[in-house]
């Protein structure tokens, strides 16, 4: 597991509290994980999980991908888990949390009660339309696809506003399919997690395809009233067949307004992902205070894990829980390439290029500090253990080969 388990002195962890009742409110990978690693642990008890979705959980790291190239299935993306020891109720709209009272209540009505709960639910995605404004598509659930897809299969151009690693994959989809594809955002392209080098990379790759990218430095407004009909940036308007956002989400805490829960944005959780007395949370709907007094939120897949992890043992254990070690490992596949990211790669500094094959179009970089220490590894469609690239973010430089 990777998580750091906190030192217990190489004794048994005990519970800190013999729980019957744990409620999930989330229906994705970070309940998912946290279910698993509950009934793991022994966790005999009751456990509920509540997810606003209609369809069992699923992975949304295919749906910008392969499901909407139309090259995979919804039910491929299914999440593996049993319903046979977790009491999955979709359609559940979770609407409000009394901490104090440890009930929680959901939208038609009722109050469920729990002596511990997990917060997992996550984000959505964040749109530019205004309320009213239709015809604005985002890509976050599996429910947005049909309706996208459906559209893009008679459009002829497309406009992408938002340049991050969503953005990319969801032009490179486009592209892929024969679409006239321009990118518009206020920042260069996925330059915040890639930093410039690898974004120049994969813009060279765009670009050879086609893709068009727009710098909009005053940022993007949609135009349409009722419907929308094209985007407008400084003197410009664009008037594209198609519109999708992909410029951030929105960590879905509304439901804990009236509780004790700290939310700036996000739920606000300690190492051990713990939000309030008998109540944690994980994924995308965190934020993880730092013992430095940093609050950190990282919408990953693998921090997700990490987190829920974490969440779950401390339910049962406590501070002998491991802490959740923020994780900055994740990985983007866009226009032929598959980059696989580790640690925090600096903005403007190139990487030393550890290795490349002209022929794969593949690449090992590693990016050093002032003072040679490394603090960011990436790979380029190259295959290597995510524990060796980890080892190439955090450890001794490796020889250039
Ligand atoms: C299209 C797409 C592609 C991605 N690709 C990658 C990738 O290549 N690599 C990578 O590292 N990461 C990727 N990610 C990010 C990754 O998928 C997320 O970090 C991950 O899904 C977070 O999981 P989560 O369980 O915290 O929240 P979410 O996946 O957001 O799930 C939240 C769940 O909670 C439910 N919910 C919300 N509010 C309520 C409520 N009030 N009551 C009940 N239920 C509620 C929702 O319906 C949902 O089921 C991608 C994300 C998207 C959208």
């Amino acid at each position: 597991m990777p998580c750091r388990r906190a030192s217990s002195g190489g004794q048994p962890v005990t519970a800190v509290a013999e729980r019957r009742n744990i409620v999930i409110v989330g229906g994705s990978i970070a309940a998912v994980t946290a279910a698993q690693v509950l009934r793991a642990e022994g966790y005999a008890g009751e456990l509920t999980m509540l997810s606003a979705e209609m369809q069992l959980p699923y992975s949304r790291v295919p749906l910008s991908k392969a499901v909407l190239a139309g090259s995979a299935d919804q039910a491929s993306c299914a999440l593996p888990m049993s319903t046979d020891d977790v009491n999955v109720r979709l359609g559940q709209e979770v609407v409000g949390l009394d901490d104090q009272a440890h009930t929680i209540h959901v939208a038609e009505g009722g109050t469920i009660p729990f002596d511990g709960l997990i917060v997992a639910s996550g984000a959505r995605a964040r749109r530019l339309s205004q309320p009213g404004q239709s015809g604005e598509y985002v890509v976050r659930d599996a429910a947005d696809i049909p309706a996208l897809a459906e559209r893009l299969s008679t459009a002829r151009t497309v406009a992408v506003v938002g340049a991050g690693f969503l953005g990319m994959e969801i032009a490179s989809t486009c592209s892929k399919q024969g679409l006239d594809v321009t990118v518009i955002d206020r920042d260069p392209p996925l330059r915040r997690l890639l930093g410039a080098w690898l974004s120049a990379l994969i813009v060279a790759e765009a670009e050879s395809v086609g893709v068009r990218f727009v710098r909009a430095a005053d940022g993007v407004r949609i135009l349409g009233d009722g419907e929308v009909v094209g985007v407008g940036y400084g003197d410009t308007t664009l008037r594209p067949d198609v519109v999708i956002s992909a410029v951030g989400d929105i960590p879905n805490t509304e439901w804990l307004s009236g509780s004790r829960l700290h939310t700036q944005g996000a739920v606000i959780i300690d190492q051990w992902c713990v939000a309030a007395p008998d109540v944690v949370a994980a994924g995308d709907v965190a934020a993880i205070r730092q013992p430095t007094g940093e609050v950190m939120r990282l919408p990953h897949w693998n921090n997700a894990v990490r987190q829920a992890q974490s969440a779950a043992l401390s339910l049962l254990h406590g501070r002998d829980a491991p802490v959740a070690t923020p994780d900055h490992y994740f990985w983007t596949e866009a226009f032929g390439m598959q980059i696989k990211v580790c640690g925090l790669i600096p903005n403007h500094e190139p990487p030393i290029i550890l290795e490349h094959n002209d022929e794969k179009g593949s690449f090992l970089l590693q990016w050093v500090a002032a003072d040679g220490g490394p603090i960011a590894a990436a790979t380029v469609n190259r295959k290597m253990p995510v524990v060796k690239l980890r080892r190439l973010a955090a450890e001794v430089v490796a020889t250039a080969s």
